[in-house]
């Protein structure tokens, strides 16, 4: 299954953006429409998408259906110790609420 990730401007946090060519290394450039934006243009790289609410959700659902944290950082392209640190986060909401399958223990 693809993994859609929802581009926002990482300074305003805005979505209305559209890709704007790319950088020498491969990333992609965006330009950013919001006029109050202090930016015009950003780089999605890894760090940035590690900040997406969307790509949390995806930690944490990836988790559920039983991905090794290896396997999410892998897919999701964002590093370990992101998806050890959601995946913690997360763990004492999903206690409290229904799952009646136990998730995967984090190592
Ligand atoms: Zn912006």
């Amino acid at each position: 299954m693809p993994v859609k990730i929802l581009v926002k401007c990482p300074y305003c946090n805005t979505t209305e953006i559209s890709k704007n060519g790319s950088t020498p290394q491969g990333k992609q450039r965006y330009r950013c429409y919001n006029p109050k934006c202090t930016r015009r243009s950003f780089i999605i790289d890894y760090t940035n998408i590690g900040y997406l609410p969307k790509i949390k959700e995806k930690i944490v659902s990836m988790s559920m259906n039983g991905s090794g944290v290896r396997d999410t950082s892998r897919v999701l392209s964002v590093s370990l110790g992101l998806v050890i640190n959601e995946l913690k986060k997360k763990s004492g909401q999903y206690k409290k609420s229904k799952s009646k399958k136990t998730h995967k223990q984090i190592k």
